[in-house]
């Protein structure tokens, strides 16, 4: 038993996905899913991408959850690599938006790599074909393993990314990552709070406390593919480094078999204190610009 602190009996979900980036739902879809599951409240995270926050949005807005707009930042710190999470990010943030469009273009060019390098392997998949199947701005390795699966060349996604895709694997390309303090920092700018995904499945712990002292706000202690024990363990880091306790069940849609979504009972506190300390930042930030302003005589 998981000693959180946490007393909630009604659960949110933050970390989900949808067809704007390897996910299988729309976002209505997923808005429907989470209203059955009864979730309070739901963040999209798409990877590198806010494509789909305006649709989920709309289509939380009449009947609920509560909705974060949200996203997974593909990150890296001192080699390894890493996910960061944004929350209540402003999608009409200029230098988000400008970063985020950089981000799509290098994954563009990644599948452009991965499928120049299948065509050398006898395989005649066109490019065309796998941004046709992604439809979106963000494509990645998941789309290229569907065409692969689409095409006949692979009977499952499993076996795409066991032959192909893989790191190491013939049609692997490697990935850019923006460094994690960089993500830290855009997530700020752009009014959110900055949370590590998953760290149980990047074995990056030693990182936690130079992230935190970077200005991470908080650490996904909750995930779909974290044990008890590792959740606990967390929990526990969380509160060391005065970190917010986030967490989701990274549902992929039908793309990874069952669906995740409504599988992980993530406290609806940890949204209250998140967007606490959302509205904290915003009126420090109001602060700053007004003593800023009070400073600057012209
Ligand atoms: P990318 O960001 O393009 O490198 O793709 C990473 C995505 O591929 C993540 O969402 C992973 O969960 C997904 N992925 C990795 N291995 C597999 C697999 N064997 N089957 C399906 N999806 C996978
Ligand atoms: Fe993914
Ligand atoms: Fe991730
Ligand atoms: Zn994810």
């Amino acid at each position: 038993m998981v000693q959180s602190g946490f007393s909630s009996i009604v659960h949110a979900d933050l970390h989900l996905h949808t067809c704007f980036s390897d996910g299988t739902y729309t976002p209505e879809e997923l808005a429907g899913h989470a209203r059955r599951c009864g979730l309070k409240a739901v963040a999209l995270t798409d990877h590198d991408t806010m494509e789909g926050c305006e649709r989920m949005a709309a289509a939380c807005q009449a009947h609920g959850p509560e909705f974060i707009p949200g996203s997974e930042i593909t990150s890296e710190f001192h080699g390894h690599e890493l996910h960061m999470l944004g929350y209540y990010l402003d999608p009409q943030n200029s230098t988000l938006r400008e970063q985020l469009a950089r981000f799509q273009e290098v994954r563009r060019q990644r599948v452009h790599d991965m499928v120049d390098r299948l065509n050398r392997l006898r395989i005649p998949l066109a490019v065309e074909t796998v941004f046709a199947l992604a439809s979106c701005r963000s494509p990645g390795r998941p789309h290229v393993a569907r065409a692969l699966v689409q095409g006949g060349w692979c009977s499952s996604l499993d076996e795409a990314f066991e032959r192909f895709l893989k790191k190491g694997k013939p049609a692997w390309a490697p990935k850019f990552k923006v460094p994690a303090t960089e993500a830290i920092a855009l997530i700020h700018q752009a009014g959110g709070l900055a949370a590590l995904a998953h760290p149980g499945l990047n074995h990056c712990d030693e990182a936690i406390p130079d992230l935190a002292a970077a200005g991470m706000d908080g650490l996904e202690c909750f995930h779909t593919k974290h044990s008890t024990a590792m959740t606990q363990r967390y929990l526990e880091t969380a509160e060391r480094h005065h970190l917010l306790v986030t967490g989701g069940s990274d549902c992929h849609g039908m793309s990874k078999g069952q669906p995740l979504i409504g599988s992980l009972k993530v406290p609806y506190e940890c949204v209250e204190r998140l967007r606490e300390a959302m509205q904290r930042r915003a009126v420090e930030a109001g602060f700053l610009l007004a003593g800023s302003r009070a400073a600057d005589p012209s």
